[in-house]
């Protein structure tokens, strides 16, 4: 089946089922979580771009020789907004690389993904079919909330852990280096912590993750100029400015929280990837001025979010904070 490669016209359904999967069911751009309805294929290099540019690309090292531009390697879920502030724009390097190299990864899962779509048994194409559904149409709400319980309880007989589904929870960053909005994927547990946060602690979770989310963004620009100035060069020195956040991705993938006499104690690990640029003076190499250069820098890792609140009758704002597990950092400059 040739499928697994992008089709212009076609509605590629099985392809954009299997890169929702693969791509965790979230924007490649922003992260967020979107609907399988409301995703677009993305072609990570536009499928307009003109032979010189690829050309550039790989001679950056960025794409390999014979890179196709509508196989898995290049494609990825996109959500409307982000779609449509793209516009034909692409990634700089190291992001570029980042996603790129993520989409090379999924490739083979992608197509086995395809492949198995076209075995499915007569289970898999209903269960396909009700991933398909759209549920803008009353009748199909209607048949969900007539059947959806029963249905649910039978998968939670194959496996519980299905039943315990993740839902999204919005949070409002009042951070100003964070991301405006961020959403955290939380599962029964997660649902049982906010109640009773807010309940219980008269809080919200926005403010510690705020603060968590703040102490990891400083942190990583710390990083990022560090890495900067450490760039070897021959003569002269790099005078590296002040780095400013471009993108920050945060998965949260897991939810515990524990409440002792005193008070509540809340964590979630988190996977982020986050991107920043700064401007970087080189001294020129006759030693006579310098000249600009724009410094881009990607910190990937993961780590978890600790939040504490003392139990009190008064609304208390609690202590977050971010303890990192793993960190690594990749910069590089270009004119
Ligand atoms: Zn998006």
């Amino acid at each position: 089946m040739a499928d697994d490669r992008y089709t212009k016209g076609s509605d590629n359904g099985p392809l954009r089922l299997a890169l929702y999967e693969q791509w965790k069911s979230r924007c490649y751009r922003c992260s967020r979580p979107i609907d399988l309805i409301d995703i677009q294929i993305d072609h990570i290099i536009p499928a307009s771009s003109s032979a010189p540019r690829i050309a550039e690309l790989q001679a950056a090292g960025d794409l390999p020789a014979g890179f196709d531009l509508n196989s898995c390697e290049n494609l990825a879920p996109i959500c409307g907004r982000c779609n449509r502030e793209k516009s034909g724009h692409i990634f700089e390097s190291p992001r570029l690389g980042y996603v790129l190299e993520q989409a090379r990864e999924f490739g083979p899962k992608v197509r086995r993904r395809v492949a198995a779509f076209h075995a499915a048994t007569e289970l898999e194409a209903h269960l396909l079919g009700v991933t398909y559904a759209s549920f803008n149409e009353e009748s199909s709400r209607a048949l969900v909330r007539e059947h959806g319980e029963i249905v649910v309880q039978r998968i939670a007989l194959v496996d519980e852990s299905l039943a315990d589904y993740f839902s999204v929870y919005e949070v409002d960053s009042i951070s100003d280096q964070g991301p405006p909005t961020f959403s955290i994927p939380i599962n029964t547990r997660g649902r049982t912590a906010v109640t009773l946060l807010e309940d219980l602690l008269y809080t919200q979770l926005d403010d510690a993750f705020a603060d968590g989310m703040d102490d990891l963004i400083t942190h990583t620009l710390e990083l990022i100029s560090e890495e900067l100035q450490a760039i070897d060069v021959p003569t002269g020195y790099l005078t590296v400015g002040e780095p400013t956040l471009d993108v920050c991705d945060a998965l949260f993938d897991s939810f515990e929280f524990t409440r002792t006499a005193d008070k509540v104690w809340v964590s979630t690990a988190v996977n982020f990837v986050i991107t920043a640029s700064a401007s970087v003076l080189r001294d020129a190499d006759d030693g006579d001025g310098s000249y600009e250069l724009q410094g881009d820098g990607v910190v990937e890792g993961s780590g978890r979010i600790v939040m504490t609140w003392p139990i009190a009758s008064e609304r208390h704002p609690g202590v977050g904070s971010f303890d990192i597990d793993t960190i690594s950092c990749e910069v590089s400059t270009s004119c």
